[in-house]
């Protein structure tokens, strides 16, 4: 299992931007680099354009990824709609909370609650 703490932590390391095309644009913390975020409908799950999200020599728009650039931008998106998300390693405890869960891929899973 992926270590959702420190992933947590280098999510909030990340700049969030909303871009033209209804995704976001996410600066690293780490590399300075931008990386595109979007909601793939088909897969019902997100897609970026890091290296770590690109499978060997192929494009990037086959599975849903749980990388931290995604994690960035769901935490940004849910945020405009006024819901704040905590991610979740594991379905059980995600559920223990018993809010909305969406499954971003490779294990990782954002809860979200709503904020006043
Ligand atoms: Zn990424």
């Amino acid at each position: 299992m992926r270590n959702i703490a420190s992933l947590t932590a280098k999510t909030h390391t990340h700049t969030v931007s909303p871009a033209s095309d209804g995704g976001w644009d996410v600066v690293s913390g780490s590399s300075g680099n931008t990386y595109h975020v979007r909601y793939q409908p088909e897969l019902e799950g997100y897609s970026c354009t890091c290296r770590w999200a690109l499978p060997k020599g192929g494009s990037n728009c086959h599975r849903p990824v749980g990388c931290s650039h995604v994690m960035a931008a769901v935490a940004f998106h849910k945020l405009e709609q006024d819901r704040k998300v905590a991610f979740k390693g594991d379905l059980e405890s995600a559920r223990r909370q018993h809010r909305p869960i969406s499954d971003l891929g490779q294990g990782i899973l954002a809860v979200s609650r709503r904020i006043a």
